[in-house]
Formats: C-alpha cells, sequence, structure tokens
C-alpha cells in the first residue's frame, strides 16, 4: 500500500497538469482498498482514477484520490482472462497476441489501464471493449460491497457505460475485467485507412498476422495522434455531435464537403475536428493550450498550461462552431 499526502498529480495525469490532492493511496490488493475506505470514512470526497488518461485536473482535488496496483492476467478458463485493473491496456493487448488470443488487435496502444477500459468502453478503428468484456469485478466505494457486473449490467454504448451514468458514476471501483477471446484471428480492416496503409507495407490480406495488423494500427495512431510523454493531451477531447437529419441537410447545402456519419433513418454525427478546423483553430493556440496541428479533436497542452487554460480554449472553441454551425459540441474528458 502507498498512502501520501498533498502530492502532486503530474504524473498521474497525461494532460501535464501540476494540480496537488489532499490524500492518495494505491492498493495492492481488495482487501487493502477496503482498509483504506473504512480508514477515510467521513474524511471527504474521493476519486478512483487509473492512467490518467482521460482526466482533466480543473485545480487542486480536495479529496481522496484512489488508484489500483492489481496485476496480473489469469486464464480462468479457455479465453476468458481475469486481468487485473492496473494492467496497462496495450500490455495486455501485447499479451493477447502472443499468447494466440484475438480480438484486441484494432484497440492497441490506446492509452490508459485495464480497470478504465470497461469504465470508458475504449474504441478504435470499428472495435470498442464492450464486445469481449463478460465482467466487470468491482467493489462499492462507499460500502465495500464487492460486485460483479455482467456485460449486460454494464449497459455497454457507444464510449458509455453504466459506470459513467450520474446515478454510478465514482461509486465503483473497477477490480479485475474478465475479457472473452478468441482462438480465432478474424482481422476487421474496414476502418480509419487499415487497408490502404497495409497495401503501403506490401502486407497481402491471406497471409495477414495479427502481429501485423498491430503493428499497422500502431503506426496509423502514431502518425495522427501526439504522444502524450512529448506533448499534454487527453486524446480526443471533444465527442462528436449527433444532429438531426434536418439540420444536416440545412447545413450540407451551406457546406457540401461537410463529412458525415450514418446513425440512424432521423439522426446523423459530424465529426467535431472537421468543424473545429473550418472554424479556423486547428494549430492555434491560446495561451498554453493548443489545437493539435495534425487532429484538431485534440487539445494539448504546449507546457505549464493550467486546467482552466485548457477549459478557456475548450470554451472558445465550442462558441466558434455555435457560432458558425449552430451546433453544441461537448468535451469527452472528464473535468475533476
Ligand atoms: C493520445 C490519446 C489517445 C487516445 N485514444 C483513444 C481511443 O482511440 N479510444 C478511446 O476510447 N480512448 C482514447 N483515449 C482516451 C483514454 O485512453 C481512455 O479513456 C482510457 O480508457 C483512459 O484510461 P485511464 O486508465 O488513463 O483512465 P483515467 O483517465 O484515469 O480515468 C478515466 C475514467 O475511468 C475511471 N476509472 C479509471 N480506473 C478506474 C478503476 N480502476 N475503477 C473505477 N474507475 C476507474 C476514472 O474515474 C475516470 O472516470 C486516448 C487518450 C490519449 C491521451
Amino acid at each position: 500500500m502507498n498512502r501520501r499526502n498533498d502530492i502532486s498529480l503530474l504524473p498521474y495525469n497525461t494532460f501535464g497538469i501540476d494540480a496537488k490532492c489532499r490524500s492518495f493511496a494505491e492498493y495492492d490488493s481488495p482487501e487493502e482498498l477496503g482498509e483504506i475506505l473504512k480508514a477515510w470514512q467521513g474524511k471527504g470526497k474521493m476519486l478512483h482514477i487509473g492512467g490518467g488518461s482521460n482526466l482533466l485536473f480543473l485545480g487542486d482535488y480536495d479529496g481522496l484520490i484512489l488508484h489500483s496496483n492489481i496485476k496480473g492476467i489469469k486464464n480462468t478458463d479457455d479465453g476468458l482472462l481475469r486481468v487485473g485493473a492496473a494492467v496497462v491496456w496495450d500490455d495486455f493487448v501485447a499479451y493477447t497476441l502472443e499468447n494466440g488470443w484475438y480480438g484486441l488487435e484494432n484497440l492497441s496502444l490506446i492509452p490508459g489501464e485495464v480497470g478504465a477500459s470497461a469504465v470508458q468502453n475504449i474504441g478504435a478503428y470499428g472495435a470498442e471493449a464492450a464486445n469481449f468484456i463478460e465482467g466487470v469485478e468491482c467493489m462499492n466505494l462507499t460500502t465495500g460491497e464487492r460486485r460483479t457486473f455482467t456485460n449486460a449490467e454494464c449497459h455497454y454504448g457507444y464510449r458509455q457505460s453504466i459506470f459513467k451514468t450520474p446515478e454510478e458514476k465514482g461509486k465503483w471501483a473497477v477490480l479485475y475485467v474478465n475479457y472473452r477471446l478468441s482462438r480465432t484471428f478474424v482481422p476487421q480492416l474496414d476502418y480509419g485507412g487499415i487497408r490502404a496503409q497495409l497495401e503501403r507495407k506490401g502486407i497481402a490480406l491471406d497471409t495477414l498476422t495479427a502481429e501485423q495488423l498491430r503493428q499497422t494500427i500502431i503506426e496509423l495512431r502514431q502518425s495522427k495522434l501526439p504522444d502524450p510523454k512529448v506533448q499534454g493531451n487527453a486524446g480526443s477531447f471533444f465527442v462528436n455531435p449527433v444532429v438531426s437529419r434536418q439540420k444536416y441537410e440545412a447545413l450540407v447545402k451551406e457546406y457540401p464537403n461537410m463529412p458525415h456519419y450514418e446513425v440512424s433513418a432521423e439522426e446523423v454525427k459530424i465529426p467535431a475536428g472537421w468543424m473545429i478546423e473550418q472554424c479556423g483553430w486547428k494549430g492555434r493556440s491560446l495561451g498554453n493550450a493548443a489545437v493539435h496541428d495534425k487532429q484538431a479533436l485534440v487539445l494539448v497542452n504546449k507546457g505549464g498550461a493550467t486546467g482552466q487554460d485548457i477549459v478557456r480554449l475548450c470554451e472558445t472553441i465550442q462558441e466558434a462552431v455555435r457560432t458558425k454551425f449552430g451546433i453544441q459540441i461537448h468535451p469527452e474528458v472528464n473535468f475533476i
């Protein structure tokens, strides 16, 4: 167990925000978490973090920050892997391929830890964690009760889960996630330029291996997204908004090149990054906060930005998009 008071959260968030917290505790087992929770009773608020790659600290955190140190991957029955919440997500993906378990290739290199993968329902290149999660083993942060949520009980949707709803948010610590994978490699290639990249690399589809697909995804991601170790960021900052078809049809008359994704007969999704770029914000800065020059959906810390600097840029962009397109865009990142 590792408990400290009044520490900087700089090593615990990829945005590189130098906020502090009143108390910090890292536990090695569910039993240790139980002890920490008992000792903290009545002392104030709590926040469970993972790798801090989807958090924006707006200021110091006057409460207890919890972090799991539960590691380990156990093959409990054929294809069911019980994974500690603190396992780094991409280490888990690499492990699955090394051991001949398939399904997670397209989710390679997403930052963060396995615990958060079940909270966030991480997704990329046409795949999402929810398709492989069988159960999520949790502890209630108030009562210490242990409960396993089945996949159905997690109510997964696009980057959504029961753990993000107003009723359940912040109530549970994820201890382990049970992933069900396959011994058969079925490549998913129809998203985000995967086929084109394989062609460029001269890899034939009939000999494609899971490891080659993983490396291709890694290259695609590295070419588009800033590395948080080099420039602080939290990945996609805004959610792509879903608008009515009527609204989309009115806009496309004015902007014939506007990209879109079909959602349903009534609704259409519009890439927020495209709108931000049209507003002239791609690559622009406001103080120490900036819009990434290759991907306008990503806000970056140029060095020394505070949470409030990032919020100022966020609000300025929201206002620009609202004025030009009449659409409200919302942050995907968790504001703390
Ligand atoms: C460069 C970059 C690229 C990214 N690309 C993608 C992408 O392609 N797809 C995608 O989906 N996301 C992406 N993200 C976002 C991020 O990687 C995911 O949201 C990831 O799941 C966050 O994991 P984390 O461990 O860092 O969680 P944190 O950011 O620490 O926490 C995220 C949320 O999960 C909760 N949480 C974390 N661990 C636990 C736990 N053990 N128990 C209970 N609650 C917990 C936190 O309270 C918080 O609400 C990207 C981020 C970056 C920086």
